[in-house]
């Protein structure tokens, strides 16, 4: 049986829990980034109307990964080019990832659009409004995106939480058990439930994660300026050391409380309210390595052209383009990428490819993830026309200026 929850990491004065959303909300109208997607203010538009395809959708699905700055602009771009659920039903995988290049992880612009068509053709047009529905029927849609959606464009008061939800709840309460752990993660899902504002629930979610993101930050929070410090544990417990009114470790529970601190780890002095949240470590990434060749021809206005295929279309970077790669085995003995790519390329190209005829340019780095992935990159300058295999992937030939604007990955920007 789980051990019993201890109070202190719970909100249960419904006194406090009222005095943090009236605190939070206050700061959150007075200070809240200019952000497009909330132009609208309140309940979103979709509610009203409900053929638009909903703003916090697609801003939920960018930001998952991806910094605020960089988003804006594909979030504009996107908006102006499908507004509604219809147009980006309509729209072609080819369009969603010419749109989402630069982004990174490619799948979730695809599942967005999945999950348009799926609104469109087998539910009638309509939007699911319930975190419970769209999580259970749209593809791309986890808890939080669910919960975001149902609250910020519905209205619906059911809780979020994302990476800054997690922080701030795990200082606010102390919670320093490990942070990935279901048993946490639960434990977490719960006590947003029960904070989330009843009248303002889009706008409550929306400030706690603005709290995390501008003021509870991960390295330095700025906690003299939290709108929240008079209700969070880890504040008090910096301010005053390990004596009362905060307990200590040892306070809490029967000595094996599954939210505080291994007794092994307990509190540092030196590291303050960022003594939460704790994670167990990351596994480290893949080690790859991928041999590239950039092939390029003179086009008929005698400008170069290079080759580009497409990547098949699942797994990582699905259907993005890319030039001629060849993934390398992790024994492969020194000299031999060369040859790897040469027979890759003779099979693409249907004649011999003299391997010392590649012309060794450098090696690029990229981090995915959880991929550290290294380019081998070569060059190879063609004299006559090649036939291309039909049988194999697409492929085409484009100039530098049209290979910026075809769905291709930042790795291979990089090369
Ligand atoms: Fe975060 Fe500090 Fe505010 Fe606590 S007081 S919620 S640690 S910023």
């Amino acid at each position: 049986a789980p051990a019993p929850q201890p109070g202190r990491h719970l909100f249960s004065d419904p006194a406090e829990v009222e005095a943090l959303r009236r605190d939070l909300l206050a700061w959150y109208d007075r200070c809240k980034r200019d952000l497009p997607w909330r132009a609208l203010g309140g309940v979103g538009a979709s509610a009203v109307s409900p053929a638009l395809l909903p703003a916090v959708w697609v801003s939920e699905i960018m930001l998952q990964q991806t910094q605020v700055a960089t988003v804006i602009d594909y979030y504009t771009r996107w908006m102006q080019k499908w507004p509604t659920l219809q147009a980006l039903a309509q729209a072609s995988l080819e369009e969603v990832n010419e749109l989402w290049a630069g982004l990174g992880y490619y799948s979730r612009g695809k599942r967005l659009q999945e999950a348009a068509r799926k609104v469109v053709s087998e539910l009638a047009g309509r939007m699911p409004r319930r975190a419970e529905e769209l999580q259970k029927l749209l593809p791309g849609v986890g808890r939080y995106t669910a919960g975001a959606i149902a609250s910020i464009s519905y209205g619906q008061a059911t809780g979020v939480v994302d990476g800054n939800v997690i922080r701030v709840l795990c200082r606010l309460r102390c919670i320093g058990a490990d942070s990935s752990s279901p048993a946490v993660i639960d434990r977490l899902w719960d006590m947003a439930n029960v904070l989330v504002d009843r009248s303002r629930p889009g706008d409550f979610n929306q400030a706690l994660m603005e709290l995390g993101a501008t003021v509870c930050v991960p390295k330095s929070p700025l906690c003299g300026e939290c709108p929240v410090k008079q209700h969070c544990q880890a504040w008090r417990r910096k301010l005053f050391g390990k004596a009362p009114p905060v307990p200590d470790v040892e306070d809490c529970g029967v000595g094996d409380c599954p939210l505080c601190p291994p007794a092994t780890e307990p509190w540092d002095s030196s590291l303050g309210v960022t003594n939460f949240p704790r994670k167990a470590a990351k596994k480290p990434p893949r080690v790859m390595r991928t041999a590239t060749c950039v092939l390029e021809r003179r086009g008929c206005h005698g400008a170069p052209e290079y080759l580009i295929v497409q990547r098949p279309s699942s797994g990582l970077l699905a259907g993005l383009w890319e030039f001629p790669s060849v993934p390398l085995a992790q024994d492969l003995q020194e000299g031999k990428e060369r040859e790897e790519l040469a027979d890759h390329l003779q099979a693409w190209m249907g004649q011999p490819v003299a391997a010392k005829g590649l012309q060794f340019i450098g090696e690029v780095i990229h981090i995915f993830s959880h991929i550290h992935q290294t380019y081998v990159v070569y060059s190879l300058h063609l004299d006559g026309d090649v036939t291309l295999d039909p049988a194999l992937s697409p492929s085409r030939w484009v100039t530098e200026d049209e290979f910026h604007a075809s769905a291709v990955s930042t790795a291979m920007k990089k090369v």
